[in-house]
């Protein structure tokens, strides 16, 4: 099924990867295996509304650009829309389309009361200066005054944006409606509303899940080799918690490049390199450089990656090694090459569920926001660590009551609950 109200792929190319038809399949998977009715998964095959805003913006040098924002909502029938806002040079409406898509199913497998939506603009961040950032996030916020809101839609960071642009999302929304709204976007920083725990979550969640599938699989942490590509906010997250809880992080890399240590990484030493070097790793002493192809293939007991989709396809799947693959990222490992995985009984721990962590802390950062009450760090993590437990639990679950894969179970129970809120409301008019 592929999406009836989208143009064709803006991307021709033969080795493209379209994450919307990929997405789509999955629904369609978990539609067969629920035998939903083909007018919902008409409905749930759409995203409810999207937008694309021009955003001119002058840049230090005194020339304007025009750029492109999206926001895609894919579907608000189980509470307001959520979802991150990615900058990065590869966004396009279709991959942007896609993971609004994702944030549905998450949103429901995790029993948190939002929809889902995404937001990108097609930038490599790193080529602007702050002062031209501020002026892109801030003109794209205004431009999308309308379709955002603490009951409507509330945005949240992705790759390349933090709790700086969400700060300036939150600044430009309020200065517009003329009272201040720290509810309009999660992942802001503490001094105006946001909540403890936040910037680790979805690293949080990651190791929980692993954590969690080990135990299913009668190991621990302790001593698992563990292989991460991309070191940024989820990466970093997962890489320091897993080795804080005894495991062993053998390779991590970055877009530059990567390093690898036979006797498990420092990571905390690995992440103030990281720190000091523009958030580069390459170089790192105590460590040999490797690169990206090379590192996931690395033989390990778990594989994460948490930098972009479309990492483990049908060109390297056959040498991954990994026993199990904790999908940290949005997509990494395509349709053909997770079909390889299952066929080789390699445990795939599905995006939806893995990266579960940070729209989980944004739910409790509205909650906290909503009722002007705000928890101290242990408690946000304890609410976290029962949501993640709770929804891998119900997946396992799934997984032997229908003898599917981890993957189809996330999709069925996240499906299903929209599905089933479909039926209970009704078709309007
Ligand atoms: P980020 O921008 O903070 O970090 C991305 C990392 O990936 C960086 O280290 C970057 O150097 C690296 N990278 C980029 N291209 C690479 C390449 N070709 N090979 C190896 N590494 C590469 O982004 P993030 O917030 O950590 O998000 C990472 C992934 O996790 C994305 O798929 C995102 O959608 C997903 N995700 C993020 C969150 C969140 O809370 N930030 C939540 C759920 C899912």
């Amino acid at each position: 099924m592929v999406l009836t109200s989208l143009s064709p792929q803006e991307n021709p190319s033969p080795a493209y990867i379209c994450p919307l038809d990929q997405a789509c399949s999955y629904l369609e998977e978990a539609a067969h295996e629920l035998k939903l009715d083909r007018s919902i998964l008409e409905i749930l095959s759409n995203p409810r509304k999207v937008v694309t805003v021009s955003i001119p913006v002058k840049r230090d040098d005194g020339e304007v650009q025009v750029l492109a924002g999206h926001r895609v909502q894919h579907c608000d029938i189980l509470g307001p829309y959520k979802g991150g806002i990615r900058y990065h040079p590869a966004v396009t409406l279709r991959e942007v389309s896609a993971l609004a898509m994702l944030m549905t199913w998450k949103c429901s497998l995790l029993g948190i009361p939002y929809g889902g939506a995404k937001g990108g603009i097609a930038i490599d961040p790193k080529s602007y200066s702050i002062g031209e950032l501020e002026r892109i996030t801030r003109r794209y916020t205004s431009e999308l005054i309308k379709d955002i809101g603490p009951a409507v839609d509330i945005p949240a960071p992705d790759m390349g944006t933090s709790a700086r642009e969400m700060a300036w999302m939150m600044d430009t929304y309020s200065v517009n409606v003329g009272h201040a709204v720290p509810g309009v976007v999660t992942g802001k920083p503490l001094s105006i509303g946001g909540s403890r725990g936040r910037e680790m979550a979805t690293g949080r969640g990651v190791m929980i899940t692993v954590r969690e599938a080990l135990a299913d699989l009668g190991k621990s942490l302790v001593g698992t080799r563990v292989v991460i590509q991309g070191f940024g906010n989820v990466g970093s997250a997962a890489a320091l918690l897993l080795y804080q809880a005894g495991a062993k992080v053998i390779a991590v890399s970055t877009g530059s490049g990567g390093v690898f240590s036979d006797v498990g990484l420092d990571i905390p030493a690995l992440k103030a390199y990281a720190a000091q070097n523009r958030m580069s790793i390459v170089g790192f002493p105590q460590a040999a450089p490797i690169s990206n192809t090379e590192l996931l293939t690395l033989p390990c007991d778990v594989l994460i990656p948490a930098a972009l989709e479309n990492q483990i396809t049908q060109d390297n799947v056959d040498r991954i090694q990994a026993r199990i693959i904790a999908e940290a990222a949005n997509g990494p490992v395509t349709l053909q090459a997770n079909q390889a995985l299952e066929a080789r009984g390699v445990m795939v721990l599905p995006d939806i569920l893995t990266n579960a962590g940070g729209v989980v802390v944004s739910y409790l950062e509205w909650v906290q926001g909503l009722s002007y009450v705000f928890w101290d760090e242990e408690r946000v993590n304890r609410e976290l660590e029962n949501l993640m437990v709770q929804a891998y639990r119900q997946a396992i679950q799934q997984t032997k009551v229908r003898q599917i894969s981890l993957r189809l179970a996330a999709y069925t129970l996240g499906v299903g609950r929209v599905a089933q809120a479909f039926t209970d409301r009704g078709l309007y008019p």
